[in-house]
């Protein structure tokens, strides 16, 4: 099966990695410190803190944020859950923001008005979590905007956009969010296997993420809580955490993959760049690029048009699927989610993304796509959407 997407491993990330376990430590060692450096400094972001996935970065940079019982976090629901679970996890509540219907990322627009009708009844968010969809970054000036305006917080799911520019800079650099979050899941632009990462130019938020990553235990004097001389206090926990430590050899193993990013997402851009071409003439919406932003190209999704007569999202799926390429789809409108559901959001709440949900294919891409694999998902699109059975 050809996959949608799939990590590049060298023998040099082999090599790192087998140094890593030869060494003196497998976790808590020197590599995720060098790490955390390496790609604070790719984005221009102060300070990094990595942990074991983009989703416990999401938990411990909303805990950061004071994200509690009593607040809401506002997100996108075309995004994957843990987006929105971030915030549960912290006892608040989730709404969603629908989407722009060219970038699939929160719209601006929707955003405004839903602020200011929240205004009016008390019930702003405390934090917004815009997703940079696809690795297509948000629009972060309006966003941060908006958020002076209205004094939330902002942490950018960036879980698809490590390698990305915002108006010619790093996504990740913070300049218009507290808090970004990468993810180095296998399928995602570079991977540790399991893994995230949170950026900040706060030193406060740095310190109580990582403080939130490892029991909430300290065992910096100043933190520490006066105790009697003659007793050994060499650590005390002044906080609930958890323990999503990344490990050395993942640590390794992402900073030999950061050293190949820019030609990760240069290859991407080159697949991307030739199915532009390549579907140019289909019956088929291809994603469009906001002149604002350099994309990682995480995903390349494909949309059909919706409705009587013309081509089925399922079907062209299954006959993807049947031609042995395992293509995806991202997303389902999170409060769509059964889990979700459960708490009174209901199907048309958010219609933009409903029909993008009806409508979207991920199709492969990712660095190590050969041009064969590549010609058949091409042909293959091309036979089912002329057969018109589709
Ligand atoms: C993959 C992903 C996450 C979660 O990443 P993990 O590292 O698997 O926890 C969060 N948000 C988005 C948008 C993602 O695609």
């Amino acid at each position: 099966m050809i996959p949608y997407g799939r990590q590049d491993i060298s023998e040099q990330d082999i090599q790192q990695v087998i140094e890593v376990l030869k060494s003196d430590f497998l976790t808590q060692g020197p590599q995720v410190p060098l790490f955390e450096k390496a790609i604070a400094q790719y984005v221009n972001a102060q300070h990094g803190v990595a942990v074991n996935s983009a989703t416990s970065a999401l938990h411990i940079a909303c805990l950061a944020l004071g994200l509690g019982p009593g607040d809401s976090l506002w997100t996108t629901p075309t995004t994957f859950v843990a987006s929105a679970n971030c915030a549960i996890y912290c006892g608040a509540d989730v709404d969603f923001v629908d989407i722009d219907p060219r970038t699939y990322n929160m719209s601006i627009e929707c955003l405004t008005d839903k602020l200011a009708q929240a205004e009016k009844q008390g019930k702003l968010p405390k934090i917004v979590v815009p997703v940079h969809l696809c690795g297509q970054p948000c629009d972060m000036k309006a966003i941060r905007k908006l958020s002076r305006q209205y004094g939330f917080k902002v942490i950018e799911d960036a879980s698809h956009a490590i390698g990305a520019q915002y108006k010619g800079k790093p996504v990740g650099n913070c300049e218009y969010s507290e808090i970004t979050v990468f993810s180095f899941h296998p399928v995602k632009i570079i991977t540790t296997g399991e893994g995230g990462l949170a950026t900040t130019n706060c030193p406060e938020l740095a310190e109580r993420m990582r403080l939130r990553r490892s029991h909430g235990i300290s065992s910096c004097k100043d933190e520490m809580k006066p105790r009697p001389e003659h007793e050994i206090w060499n650590y005390q926990q002044i906080a609930i955490g958890f323990n999503y430590r990344i490990t050395e050899m993942q640590a390794a193993l992402g900073r030999s993959q950061l050293q190949r990013l820019d030609e990760f997402v240069e290859k991407r851009h080159a697949i991307a760049k030739a199915y532009n071409e390549d579907l140019r003439n289909l019956d088929l919406q291809l994603p469009w690029q906001d002149p604002d932003g350099y994309s990682s190209y995480h995903l390349y999704p494909i949309r059909v048009k919706s409705g009587a007569q013309r081509p089925s999202q399922k079907a062209l799926y299954g006959r993807l699927f049947e031609e042995g390429i395992a293509v995806n789809l991202h997303y389902i409108p999170v409060y769509r989610q059964p889990f979700y559901e459960a708490k009174g959001f209901k199907e048309g709440y958010c219609p933009e993304s409903e029909k993008y949900f009806r409508e979207a294919i991920s199709i492969p891409v990712y660095p190590n796509l050969g041009e064969e694999q590549y010609a058949h998902v091409v042909r293959t699109l091309r036979t089912a959407l002329a057969s018109g059975k589709v």
